[in-house]
């Protein structure tokens, strides 16, 4: 199947690794000219040039805190060199730390609040405008499975990605009529770096290996296993594509079957 994304433009943020990085990987392998960024400007250009090598497309790395005003415009700008415009705008984070409504003061809150739901609202409102007037784009949020099933332990991801989620609907239904699409992605148990470095370091506190804490949370999966980062990003270039044009306003959820409702 052609996605149809030779030539297009697309921002991937925090995707220096784990599912930002094989979004922007898979992007680019479809053609998209891309423009990653995370925090560490070393880690970012890396990323990139690893892509470009990979996939032989232009891909740029960028140092940007998705939770900070002025870096999000020098992202963007970045990306529309001038009087360009950005065709994709995949909006991703670091995760916000498990805790439980006990454990959580209000200021952990708002830092969630910015890291995982504002992160995207900035760049949306940076690259939305220009995709109107053009009357093509696509708005790609990768979310959680607890948007659909909220988790146990994780209080700050539960709620403040349910509010992105009626945010992303809401604009949905605002800029369908110009030709543009928001979807969210919604990743189950993905085996990222992140994801390894928790079942090692829970596993210290529980007194299991990391590979009996991966095999917990496989055993949650019907599909028997975590999903690759690749496996996430698929659904997201699908999401991007020409093929997507008459998908919006969706939560996809990319997880094995873990989800057990029916919608
Ligand atoms: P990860 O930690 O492997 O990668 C996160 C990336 O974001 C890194 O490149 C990091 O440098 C970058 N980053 C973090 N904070 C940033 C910031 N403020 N500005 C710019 N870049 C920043 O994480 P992952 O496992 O790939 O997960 C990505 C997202 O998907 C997270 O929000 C996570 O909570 C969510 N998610 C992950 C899973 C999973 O099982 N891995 C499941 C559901 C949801």
């Amino acid at each position: 199947m052609d996605f149809g994304l030779n030539g297009r433009v697309a921002i991937v943020a925090a995707a220096s690794r784990g599912i930002g990085y094989a979004a922007a990987r898979e992007l680019a392998r479809e053609g998209a000219r891309v423009f990653l960024c995370s925090r560490d400007e070393a880690r970012a250009v890396e990323a990139a040039r690893k892509i470009a090598e990979e996939t032989g497309t232009r891909c740029v790395g960028v140092a940007a805190d998705v939770t900070k005003d002025e870096d999000a415009e020098r992202f963007v700008e970045t990306a529309r060199g001038g009087d360009g415009s950005v065709d994709i705008c995949v909006t991703n984070a670091g995760g916000s730390p498990a805790t439980t409504f006990a454990t959580t003061d209000l200021d952990q809150y708002r830092r969630a609040f910015e890291l995982n739901a504002l992160s995207a609202v900035r760049l949306a409102r940076l690259v939305v405008p220009r995709m109107r007037e053009r009357r093509w784009g696509r708005v790609i949020n990768v979310t959680s499975i607890s948007v659909k099933q909220p988790i146990d332990g994780l209080l700050l991801s539960n709620t403040v990605r349910a509010g992105l989620t009626g945010w992303a609907k809401t604009l949905s239904t605002e800029v369908a009529a110009d030709g543009v699409t928001v979807n969210n992605v919604a990743p189950g148990w993905t085996l990222t770096e992140r994801q390894a470095e928790v079942a090692e370091s829970r596993g210290r506190a529980e007194g299991k290996t990391s590979e009996e804490m991966i095999a917990g949370w496989a055993s949650q999966v019907p599909l028997g296993r975590m999903a690759r980062a690749e496996e996430i990003a698929a659904a997201v270039a699908f999401l991007a594509s020409e093929r997507a044009s008459y998908i919006t306003g969706v939560t996809l959820q990319v997880d094995g079957g873990w989800v057990r409702s029916i919608f």
